[in-house]
């Protein structure tokens, strides 16, 4: 799924087998119209066992003080970093801290880290409350935004996920992380087979390694982070431009990596 934040763990994705499995045997509309049901929740939080801390964010009562301070610490470093890298914000989200796995499913969510489009909300279980993963769920929500909500059916996973990464900056998920997996020679996926929902949740064990290194999200990570080298911020901001203009992603992604490679090429004005 493009919203979740960490799947490498094997409870965890045995877990997200299972909601794959669900889609397969058909009832994609009936847990696609529960998960709705309990996202609004996020709406009504303290009806539902959450208290607010902030002006953005709400806690469950298992959350101790030093985790409440963290996030709230968080909350502000992940604000900031998002409006930087995106040169401002479309998004207000509000942050909801878990003290369980199951809290985050009583929500609706899945994985350790969620965005909740509909009803612009991140959760976050409590052991991952640092300021990459609230930015790299913001990041998701920004994405999303900006590019008008339906378009992001054209975005593949990889790039949802890979912005997200570079955004968010999280060290398991990092350029070196990526280069470990490199110079170690465990398989890598290619960005091919990390398009759909789908194909993200599976590359979980279809690229396994010893070392336990997130491969899945470093590959999409440095992919994008390359990319992004080449073309820019402001080549970001065309990206979804020409994409909200009903543009392919496929053609655009490629057109601005080699409009930026041939423009690297040209000599510079008045040069001979
Ligand atoms: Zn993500």
């Amino acid at each position: 799924m493009v919203v979740n934040a960490n799947l490498n763990r094997p409870r965890r994705l045995a877990m997200h087998k299972r909601w794959i499995l669900g889609f397969a045997a058909g009832v994609a509309s009936l847990l696609a119209g529960c998960t709705a049901m309990k996202q609004a929740r996020l709406l009504e939080p303290t009806s539902f066992g959450m208290e607010q801390i902030a002006p953005r964010v709400y806690v469950k009562e298992g959350v101790s003080q030093e985790q409440r301070r963290e996030l709230i610490d968080s909350y502000e470093k992940a604000r900031q970093r998002v409006m930087e890298f995106y040169g401002g914000l479309f998004t207000d989200p509000t942050v909801y801290g878990c003290d369980t796995r199951e809290c985050i499913e009583s929500f609706g969510g899945v994985g350790d880290g969620f965005a909740a489009v509909r009803v612009a909300g991140i959760l976050l279980w409590k052991k991952v409350f640092g300021p990459g993963d609230v930015a790299h769920e913001w990041s998701h929500l920004e994405l999303h935004v900006r590019l008008a909500g339906g378009a992001r059916r054209t975005i593949p996973a990889w790039f949802h996920e890979g912005l997200a990464t570079v955004v968010g900056e999280i060290p398991r998920h990092s350029e070196a992380v990526y280069q470990e997996v490199v110079s170690s020679g465990f398989p890598i996926p290619p960005i091919s087979d990390l398009i759909t929902g789908a194909q993200w949740g599976a590359a979980f064990g279809k690229y396994p390694n010893p070392k336990g290194l997130n491969v899945v999200y470093s590959t999409a990570g440095h992919e994008v982070r390359v990319w992004l080298e080449r073309v820019g911020r402001h080549g970001l901001v065309s990206l979804i431009e020409r994409i909200k203009a009903g543009e392919d992603f496929n053609t655009v992604y490629a057109d601005l990596a080699e409009g930026a490679a041939a423009a690297s090429r040209r000599p510079p004005a008045g040069a001979p």
